[in-house]
């Protein structure tokens, strides 16, 4: 099984040189997050998640988490691990201090997340999820329920789940039927949740579900759902655990991937009824949840770049054992890195890689600007840009770990498709990432519909000129290493322009266009911020840096302009031609009779 090692260099690289750290970390209530605190913990975080979690990932692919007597069982090769990471405190790093969290950004949360989610990406969910709760009880949650739940949630010493799905509730959560009854001072609901992550295990002490539910007068529709906290077990006055409350697992799902995450389906209220307690205003559940949803979205983008990271890490560590054929210059047989196409496959996945990397780190920073910095005008400009990036984030960074995870397969030949060394795994594991915290379908109407459209397309207009300063800077400096930056970034700067102004003149076209204009957008993005990280790369070397890192970077950014970038091209063009899918044509290819 493939060793990972978390990418310090490169991470490090984006914390310096794309979000400043130094200044980052002078936002008010960032006091004990100094760079040189987080330069001390980054690595003890990186030999924890390496030594510790990393090998979990293919024992616990393998022994995937079952129901036995109504426990949920999951893979002993999780066994105490989980309980180390909340002791080592890496569960609690951004959570506020109020609460007994370290109070770190953001981002350096996301260099910790990316770390866990590598080293084990199913076992990652467990945290995740916890970390939505946490975000949507600060938000939404009364002071006493703050008081009672957020220290032992962020410390990890009990877990946290989102329950919206139902059978006939997917993408479209206004058809929830689960029940809320009030019952004195608080609710019994009722009802069955199915597709639940860590909906039920024993790694944590208790388990705070945030369910959505309806009271039995409530409106139909979105506007009627309402969100309760449902603990596993109830909370005596003292803190202490009390009774088992009506609320159990009663099927754990086989999946395609992230097997050592237990896929549950919630039974609520089966002996009268779960008890809850509304969170937020009554009948505003959804706006509540969606608070935690976003927070989430963001999460999902990332496992998009850290399993990409590992499939790289695992592609290229084989590509440099594996022997076969002969190329020019190598005596005897040569290493299959050497080969042309697989040094394409190579590189793009770790141009791939990156760009989401950079789309994510950026957009982090910005929600961390959006809560912390000391002008208010610059927190909503900020939490504006965090709106339009997140189904950027989500829904380019998870299409692009498909690919990524597909072609380190390819760079196995044979021994990628069979599951031993476990290339098969990651792709298999990547790809749920389109398809939960709203499929990229719904993320490419979200980005068009509520980020583009609403606002006449301000925001993204607001994104198009943040790239075009980028090519002033470019243009100006015409570094013979940089003037292939200025003309793809020109033309990545037209292409949105020009697929804005189409969406802006047929806005009935958005929801057929939608997937494409979210890819191009998510194309250029990416691009735009590895061309400032190529920038940066360039300043090194010009201040006589001979870090072969350095050069890197440029080439990444070159190898995305004229292999990737390119496919702007056809984004573009399947926009302006969109209007096949709307023919009547396709509807008599597809749409059965009577349908
Ligand atoms: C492993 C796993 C873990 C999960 N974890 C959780 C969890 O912890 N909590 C939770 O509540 N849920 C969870 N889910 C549920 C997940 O969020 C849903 O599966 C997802 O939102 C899609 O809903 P659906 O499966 O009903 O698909 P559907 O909504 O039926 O969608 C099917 C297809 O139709 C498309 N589609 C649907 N509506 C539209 C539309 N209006 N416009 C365009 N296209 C549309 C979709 O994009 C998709 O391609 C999980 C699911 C899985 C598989």
């Amino acid at each position: 099984m493939s060793v990972y090692r978390a990418p310090m260099k490169e991470i490090t690289f984006i914390l310096d040189n794309l979000i400043d750290y130094p200044s980052h970390c002078e936002m008010p209530g960032f006091e004990d997050a100094s760079s040189e605190m987080v330069e001390a913990i980054l690595p003890e975080a990186a030999k924890f998640f390496e030594e510790i979690v990393a090998p979990t990932n293919w024992p616990a692919n393998t022994q995937p988490a079952y129901l036995q007597d109504e426990r949920v069982i999951t893979s002993p090769a999780l066994d105490g691990v989980y309980q180390q990471m909340v002791e080592a405190g890496w569960c609690s790093i951004s959570g506020a201090q109020q609460y007994g969290g370290a109070g770190f950004p953001n981002v350096v949360d996301l260099v910790v997340q990316e770390m866990l989610q590598s080293a084990n990406l199913g076992f990652s969910l467990l945290p995740m999820l916890t970390r939505g709760v946490i975000h949507a009880l600060s938000l939404y949650g009364s002071d006493q329920q703050k008081d009672s739940y957020l220290p032992n949630l962020i410390s990890g010493v009990w877990s946290g789940t989102m329950n919206l799905t139902e059978p006939q509730a997917g993408s479209d959560l206004s058809a929830v039927k689960t029940k809320a009854v009030p019952s004195g001072d608080h609710y019994l609901v009722s009802g069955q949740k199915i597709y639940i992550t860590w909906g039920d295990h024993e790694q944590a002490e208790n388990v705070i579900h945030l369910v959505l539910a309806r009271l039995p007068d409530a409106p139909q529709g979105n506007q009627g759902i309402s969100l309760f906290l449902v603990p596993k077990y109830l909370i005596n006055a003292d803190g202490s655990l009390g009774a088992r409350n009506d609320v159990k697992a009663v099927g754990v799902e086989h999946k395609l991937g992230i097997h050592s995450s237990p896929t549950c389906t919630m039974a609520f209220g089966d002996n009268g009824g779960a008890v809850g307690y509304l969170v937020g205003p009554l009948n505003q559940g959804l706006k509540c949840m969606f608070s935690m949803m976003n927070n989430a979205r963001l999460a999902v983008g990332h496992q998009g770049v850290s399993v990409s990271e590992r499939a790289y890490q695992q592609a290229l560590a084989y590509s440099s054992e594996r022997v076969q054929g002969k190329v020019q210059g190598i005596e005897g047989r040569a290493p299959i890195i050497h080969h042309p196409d697989v040094k394409r496959m190579l590189m793009q996945m770790s141009a791939l890689t990156e760009g989401g990397r950079a789309m994510s780190f950026y957009t982090i920073a910005a929600e961390d600007r959006s809560l912390h910095h000391s002008d208010p005008e610059v927190q909503v400009q900020n939490a504006q840009l965090v709106e339009i990036m997140t189904p950027l984030v989500k829904g380019w960074c998870t299409e692009a770990s498909m690919e990524v995870t597909s072609l380190g397969v390819q760079v196995h030949g044979g021994m990628g498709f069979v599951e031993e060394t476990g290339a098969a795994q990651h792709m298999r594991d990547a790809r749920i990432l389109p398809i939960y915290e709203g499929t990229n379908g719904i993320q490419a109407l979200d980005f068009i519909g509520r980020k583009c459209l609403r606002d006449g397309g301000e925001g993204v207009k607001t994104l198009i000129t943040v790239m075009q300063e980028t090519l002033s800077i470019v243009t100006a400096r015409q570094t013979d290493e940089l003037v292939f930056l200025a003309n793809s970034l020109e033309n990545a700067i037209s292409q949105c322009q020009d697929a804005l102004d189409y969406v802006l003149a047929t806005p009935e076209q958005a929801s057929t266009v939608a997937y494409n204009f979210m890819m191009l957008f998510g194309n250029s993005l990416s691009y735009w911020l590895l061309a400032r990280l190529a920038i940066a790369a360039q300043d090194k070397i010009d201040q006589g840096s001979d870090d072969n890192f350095y050069w890197c970077k440029i080439s990444s950014a070159k190898f995305f302009a004229s292999q990737i970038l390119v496919r702007n091209g056809a984004y573009t063009a399947a926009i302006t031609d969109a209007s096949i899918i709307t023919g009547e044509q396709i509807d008599k290819q597809l749409v059965q009779p009577g349908a």
